[in-house]
């Protein structure tokens, strides 16, 4: 039970003061020089976790996936990616104004690109065409709610790259939300890819950060670039801290957060007003429209349930005209859920 029931996303997690503690007695130095033992510490242990040779630490999911990009990219290349993933409509077109790189976005179900449709985008040995330098996946999804997509189906997209000697990048911003809810361990994901950023500061509750994972010579290339884009950070082992302290005690509770994600999806379909498509609900977000049958409806719906949950100390997020998202995580528990769920009955019956 929480005074504030902040819904609006799983970046809002502040840090556990076993967090806070480490970040105090953290041993830094410069990293940039490569000599902060804290961040090399936590490089090496996201390395382990995603099964990679190499880690480098990153101020956030976006620096991970531009420097992911850059590095395994020339520019006039075209990178093949699902047209709602986040690397196209969230990233302010770094990789196109800063890599140069052409987008090739692919209209798919769910978000995830099938075999098939990676063959049909790769493009052929002709001058007129834009070579295909990269394929991106993104696992969990953001924008289709929080799907999951397995490791198998990465490695399926994959093999059809590598084929043509194209590489794959994974934007797992949230991939130990899809491990946890999938059962399998992160690196059955990353296994197939030659690339993948995470986010610490998501539902793993880290206050700042993200680690891109890949081989040691494709994270020393990174490296370089992080350095080329202001990304490079002096005595980071300070935050570092909170980030091993999160992949030590945070990824196994994420099942929590997908057990209150469901059920606050399922309070959602018993009311009249409101609908969710249950099978998207697959881990910690919650995307749900405002139906407004029979009646007049009222100026703004979803205005008047942000406003009328503001009122009430509850915290939402309008994606749309009709739609609000919902994120689950730590700071968010089984009691807040059912004060939100109440909360939208009461607002909504009087429409
Ligand atoms: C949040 C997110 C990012 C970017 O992370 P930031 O740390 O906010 O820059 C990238 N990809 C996906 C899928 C995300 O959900």
């Amino acid at each position: 039970m929480h005074d504030i029931v902040d819904l609006r996303s799983d970046t809002l997690t502040l840090p556990t003061p076993e967090m806070r503690e480490a970040m105090g007695h953290a041993e830094v130095g410069d990293d940039v020089w490569e000599e902060d033992p804290t961040v090399k510490r936590l490089e090496a242990m996201a390395a382990e976790r995603m099964g990679k040779e190499a880690g480098l630490f990153v101020t956030s999911g976006t620096l991970g996936n531009l420097v992911s990009v850059l590095a395994q990219t020339r520019p006039g290349q075209e990178v093949v990616l699902d047209l709602d993933s986040h690397i196209f409509n969230y990233e302010v077109a770094g990789t196109s104004a800063i890599g140069g790189v052409q987008m090739r976005p692919v209209k798919t179900e769910r978000g995830f690109l099938t075999p098939a449709q990676v063959r049909e985008a790769l493009r052929p040995a002709n001058i007129h065409v834009p070579p295909t330098g990269l394929v991106c996946v993104e696992n969990t999804h953001n924008r289709q709610g929080g799907t999951c997509c397995t490791p198998e189906e990465i490695a399926a997209v994959a093999a059809v790259a590598h084929g043509a000697g194209v590489p794959v990048h994974l934007d797992g911003a949230r991939v130990f939300n899809a491990a946890v809810a999938l059962r399998r361990d992160a690196r059955e994901f990353t296994r197939p890819v030659d690339s993948v950023t995470f986010c610490l500061s998501k539902g793993l509750g880290a206050p700042v950060g993200s680690v891109v994972c890949g081989s040691a010579e494709l994270i020393g290339r990174a490296r370089r670039i992080r350095k080329m884009l202001g990304g490079g950070m002096r005595q980071a082992g300070v935050i570092a801290a909170a980030g091993i302290v999160a992949l030590e005690r945070m990824v196994a509770r994420l099942a929590e957060d997908h057990v209150n994600a469901r059920a606050l999806a399922e309070g959602i379909v018993t009311l009249p007003r409101l609908s969710v498509d249950l099978a998207s609900v697959q881990t910690n977000i919650v995307i749900f429209k405002i139906e407004r049958a029979g009646g007049p409806p009222p100026e703004s719906p979803v205005n008047e349930l942000v406003k009328g949950c503001a009122a009430r100390k509850i915290k939402i997020h309008p994606i749309g005209p009709a739609a609000i998202r919902c994120v689950t995580h730590k700071d968010v528990d089984a009691e807040d859920i059912r004060r939100a769920l109440d909360a939208f009955g009461e607002i909504t019956s009087r429409w």
